[in-house]
């Protein structure tokens, strides 16, 4: 049996490893992080992209539009959050009409169906909340909203179920040939041998390429922050609303997100710092000014958290996706915006090289659809009252904002590649995602974690050891 190696458990490592489990070979999954969907995949604007941005020819063209076609039926197969609510580019001087007309024909030229130019008028209609100021608008009708990680943990569950190994806290520091086969090894000092390593590790892609090729590549961490806007603002915008795009990247949009809060954001900023996630008071003063640029009534008192994400911008402007001059070792790197969008065909195309380079079979009986985990909060009275029958422990809310249940959270600790911490729970059941940002539950799903995990509720961590109690709690063992 082949072993193959995947570094990173971002969106693009999970695709891959779930399309390489449709092959007879053992996969392993390394990632230096306590949980799938850590790095940039957890914090980015969630839109998949319907194609008119990419410049003709690119990779980033190609795969975009693969894996826009793909996302209705894969959502179904993974029960993933996604809806394909649409986008509007708003355009706001006369003047800059014509770049809006040179970005529907590079849609069409792309590829991309039922793009439509509107005047300010008919855009207004659309979106009412847009500002008075526009005056023409490029309308995708293609363009959806995703939620990444819930994305990222649907594959990566899948990918389990159909043999994947994921291995945690696992960072790899070397690489190198011996023989026929390749040696990796990680910080702890464990080492793991394979006939194919693939390179999915985001912003870190070239200090893992580095180690192993001669031809050397570069990737810069691109920042983008957010603000992300209180339920209560959900009517505010239906499609997803960019402004004109430059050559920094899409600029700041305004976007319903999957479960109806409204996102707002990103810069982008070249940084030093691969680790820096912080916010500043510049990046969010830019995100809140650009976005009343197109919705003016946004009230950034109803702002309930913000965050940022790092782009892995490759200096070479595209995708790079192939095996290097190293036989055997094969890269994903530079997996920028659209590479969610992109994911399901990268993944599909990564997985089908892989098995040609090694010869695969492919197997008998592999799994195709993953149960998501029941949404208490968006549910009928019927279909309520048939859970908690099931099961009492979906009767007992624990966050009141995102009106989640025990039940849920007992789920995501206890499936494949489950929750951990206080992170992991969040992002499998939105416990803590609400208005309170988990002022009220952050305890009581340690309680749970510290339970079902069997340990003491001052180990419970919040992500990648990061611990939250520090000696012993009051009347807790
Ligand atoms: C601000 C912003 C907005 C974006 N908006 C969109 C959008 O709307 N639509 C869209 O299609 N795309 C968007 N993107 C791009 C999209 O988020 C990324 O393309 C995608 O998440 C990349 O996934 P990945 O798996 O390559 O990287 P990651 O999610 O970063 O995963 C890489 C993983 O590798 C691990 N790793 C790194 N080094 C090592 C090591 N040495 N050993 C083991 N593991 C390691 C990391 O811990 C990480 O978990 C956006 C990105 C940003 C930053």
């Amino acid at each position: 049996m082949k072993d193959i190696i995947i570094i990173g458990g971002g969106i693009i490592g999970c695709a891959v490893a779930r399309e390489l489990c449709r092959y007879q070979a053992k996969v392993t999954l390394l990632e230096r992080r306590s949980d799938v969907s850590q790095g940039t995949t957890k914090a980015n604007s969630g839109i998949v992209h319907a194609g008119f941005d990419a410049k003709p020819n690119t990779l980033k063209a190609k795969f975009n539009l693969l894996g826009n076609a793909m996302f209705d039926e894969l959502a179904k197969k993974l029960d993933f959050p996604f809806k394909r609510n649409g986008a509007l580019v708003l355009c706001f001087d006369k003047d800059e009409l014509g770049g809006l007309k040179d970005l529907y024909d590079r849609g069409i030229s792309n590829g991309v169906e039922g793009l439509e130019l509107l005047d300010g008028e008919k855009a207004r209609e659309l979106e009412p909340n847009i500002s008075d100021k526009v005056v023409g608008a490029l309308y995708a009708k293609t363009s959806g909203i995703v939620s990444p990680y819930e994305m990222c943990i649907a594959y990566a569950e899948n990918a389990a179920v159909n043999g994947c190994q994921f291995l945690f806290k696992k960072e790899v520091c070397s690489i190198s040939k011996d023989k026929d086969k390749w040696k990796v090894r990680a910080s702890d000092g464990s080492s793991y041998t394979a006939d194919v390593v693939i390179n999915c590790a985001g912003v870190h892609a070239d200090d893992i390429n580095n180690m192993v090729c001669k031809e050397k590549i570069e990737i810069v961490a691109r920042k983008g922050e957010y603000m992300l806007y209180d339920k209560s603002c959900t009517n505010l915008a239906k499609r997803t609303i960019f402004q004109m795009p430059s050559k920094m990247g899409k600029g700041v949009l305004v976007a319903p997100t999957t479960h109806g809060n409204i996102i707002t954001g990103p810069t982008a900023s070249d940084v030093e710092d691969k680790e820096g996630l912080y916010t500043t008071y510049d990046g969010l003063g830019e995100v809140y000014s650009k976005s009343l640029v197109s919705v003016p009534c946004l009230n950034k008192r109803l702002v309930i958290t913000q965050f940022s994400g790092l782009r892995a911008h490759s200096v070479s402007g595209d995708f790079i996706i192939g095996e290097s001059s190293q036989k055997g070792f094969y890269n994903v790197a530079g997996i920028e915006s659209p590479g969610l969008t992109s994911a399901p065909a990268i993944g599909v195309h990564v997985a089908t090289e892989v098995a040609n380079i090694l010869s695969l079979d492919k197997k008998d009986g592999f799994v195709e659809t993953r149960k998501g985990i029941p949404h208490f909060a968006t549910m009928s009275d019927e279909e309520r009252a048939e859970l908690i029958k099931n099961n009492p422990l979906y009767g007992k809310i624990i966050c009141k904002c995102e009106v989640v249940t025990e039940g849920e959270i007992v789920d995501a600790i206890n499936r494949p590649v489950g929750a951990k911490d206080v992170d992991g729970v969040k992002l499998r059941t939105r416990a803590g995602m609400g208005k309170c940002q988990s002022g009220f539950c952050m305890e009581r799903v340690m309680d749970i974690l510290a339970r079902e995990r069997g340990i003491a509720f001052d180990e419970v961590e919040k992500c990648d050891g990061g611990k939250i109690v520090f000696g012993k709690a009051k009347g807790r063992k």
